[in-house]
């Protein structure tokens, strides 16, 4: 009775990606994270390396990255397990990161643009758990026998 070990099923495809895209919004914020510390550390000891690293282009890519893979990945997330907590806490890590960018006037910007950043970081690795105990939860009820 092979066809009744729901333990060896793998997850769907579709739960496969999102945990990967969670995965990737997770590496791309903990770079930004690199990215703004090195900032700030560079631009009190020298201020033109600071400057290159300070170019709020790096932002504007990431935040627009950021933006596609949040609702791409929370947004099937949230379809496929009715969790609204990884899109509201991603929301607002998105919106600290808008706000870094409107204001790029130095520490405040980049103290709102971490801070976003770890919010965006945490929404997607509950959202990767999450759809990590629905992918088992649907592996049990594929295994069950019916008609
Ligand atoms: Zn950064």
């Amino acid at each position: 009775m092979a066809s009744l070990h729901p333990d060896i099923i793998p997850p769907a495809d579709e739960e496969v990606r999102i945990g990967r895209l969670d995965r990737m919004a997770i590496g791309l914020s903990s770079l930004c994270l690199v990215h703004c510390i090195a900032t700030v550390m560079l631009t009190a000891v020298l201020a033109s390396a600071g400057a290159a690293l300070a170019n709020p282009a790096w932002h504007e890519i990431g935040f627009t990255v950021a933006m596609l893979i949040g609702a791409v990945a929370l947004g099937r997330g949230y379809a496929a397990h009715r969790d609204r907590a990884p899109l509201l806490i991603g929301g607002a890590g998105l919106a600290l990161m808008g706000v870094g960018l409107l204001r790029a006037e130095g520490l405040p910007e980049i103290a709102a643009t971490m801070a976003g950043v770890v919010l965006l970081a945490l929404a997607h690795r509950r959202n990767a758990h999450v759809g990590h105990v629905h992918a088992h939860r649907r592996g049990l009820a594929r295994g069950a026998p019916h008609a």
